[in-house]
């Protein structure tokens, strides 16, 4: 069944990409349709921020995000809409209150993912935007029109489409990776997805006796290609490690994993130097246990000590080579890790459409005229504090103002 409306542009995905396309293209005057396959959209926009939505970066650092493809291209298209203007956007044109967190100093949206998420899909519809929820796009055919088919065989004709589906991640929330699939078949170059921003499996047993203590560290994942550093929150969690630091580095564990390499990652458990630990365990009348409970918490103390069976020392007493083999441990300590917790767990899958596969000024695909991408489905990611919205809005701005032209 084919509806009998031929659409200016059609996007595909309600996420926080495929919405500000769908805005900044109703908005040049386009009759705009947008498609999702869940029958209540933008779940990650409710799930972000633990809820409360961390909406963007304080600052932007493009050399921050990763990707395969030309990192000066993700800098031209990062910084192409400046942080103070999507700010200024989402506050008077969306309606958001942006707060700023007195205890972290990270941006939220008062309301939560839920007013963010509300905000969106209201401006979507005073822009003039049709809505159809429970659109699974299945095929693509043409380029003039497009035909996008569902399941059901609902065909919607477009002429131009913009997909904003998502990577593979949090496959609940709607981004299975079917959208990866679409623009395979239309033989763009993808860059093998894998989970980022995710949490590491443990491989001893001890560490979940530790389980709920969280502290910062600084945390240094390396493969034999790459080396990403953090520091910030590292929880333990009853399956592994969890936290900011961690989240930031993991995707070295993915990509190695992927490359059949070998990886390791590194904790300092505190901020001292070698140097500083060195006079610390060298002077005073103190236990050992006595100076590293003052540092770090005391189990993970006790556990640290046990794993290299130290116990009850004196600082004065402490022979040489097992004060090496110490500050090791607190400054240079090999998590062990077995994977990471794959794509149910990941906030976002790295890899997706190579950047090179679009012109960065339009977000239009240099394969098939008048298709054009936005959001995660490219081959980009930010660390965790707003950077991954930041890039679904200003792909998101930039492919719909591209799509929604010379249609008024
Ligand atoms: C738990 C969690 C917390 C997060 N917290 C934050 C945060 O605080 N700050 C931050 O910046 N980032 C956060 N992120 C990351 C952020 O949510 C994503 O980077 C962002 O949502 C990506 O936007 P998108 O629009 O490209 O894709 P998505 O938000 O994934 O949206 C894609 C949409 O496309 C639809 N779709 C997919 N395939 C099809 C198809 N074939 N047909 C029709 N529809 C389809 C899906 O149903 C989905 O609605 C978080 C992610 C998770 C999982």
């Amino acid at each position: 069944m084919s509806e009998s409306v031929l659409y200016d542009v059609a996007v595909v995905g309600a996420g926080p990409a495929g919405l500000t396309a769908a805005i900044f293209a109703a908005r040049q005057g386009a009759l705009t349709v947008l498609l999702d396959r869940m029958p209540d959209p933008g779940q990650k926009l409710l799930l972000s921020g633990g809820g409360r939505c961390n909406i963007l970066p304080t600052t932007v650092d493009p050399a921050s995000y990763i990707t395969d493809s030309s990192s000066y291209t993700l800098r031209n298209i990062l910084l192409s809409w400046p942080l103070a203007d999507v700010r200024a956007f989402l506050e008077a044109d969306i309606g958001l209150k942006i707060k700023t967190d007195s205890a972290t100093g990270k941006l939220h949206v008062s309301g939560g993912g839920k007013a963010a998420r509300s905000g969106l899909f209201e401006a979507a519809k005073r822009a003039g935007v049709k809505i159809k929820q429970s659109f699974h796009l299945v095929r693509f055919n043409g380029s003039d029109p497009f035909f996008l088919t569902s399941p059901q065989k609902i065909t919607i004709r477009g002429t131009r489409a913009v997909l904003a589906c998502g990577g593979l991640s949090y496959p609940q929330t709607g981004s299975d990776g079917s959208g990866l699939d679409i623009a395979r078949s239309r033989e763009h170059q993808i860059v093998p997805p894998y989970p980022a921003l995710t949490t590491l499996i443990g491989a001893r047993s001890s560490h979940r006796n530790l389980a709920g203590i969280s502290i910062t560290v600084t945390v240094t994942a390396r493969s034999e290609t790459e080396q990403a550093s953090s520091r910030g929150g590292f929880l333990f969690t009853h399956r592994g490690y969890s936290g900011p630091a961690i989240l930031n580095t993991s995707h070295v564990v993915s990509r190695a994993r992927q490359h059949r390499q070998q990886v390791q990652v590194f904790v300092a458990w505190t901020d001292r130097t070698e140097e500083e630990w060195q006079t610390l365990l060298t002077q005073g009348k103190k236990t050992v246990r006595g100076v590293l409970t003052h540092e770090m918490p005391d189990r993970l103390a006790d556990q640290l000590l046990e794993e290299i069976s130290l116990f009850d020392a004196r600082v004065a007493t402490l022979e040489k080579d097992r004060r090496e083999q110490l500050i090791r441990t607190l400054t240079n300590y090999p998590l062990p890790i077995t994977r990471n917790d794959g794509f149910n767990a990941a906030e976002v899958t790295g890899g997706g459409v190579h950047l090179g596969e679009v012109d960065p000024k339009t977000m239009q695909s240099k394969r098939v005229s008048n298709l054009y991408f936005c959001g995660e489905m490219l081959d980009a990611f930010g660390p965790i504090g707003g950077n991954n919205f930041l890039w679904a809005f200003v792909t998101g701005k930039r492919a719909g103002e591209a799509a929604g032209t010379d249609f008024s």
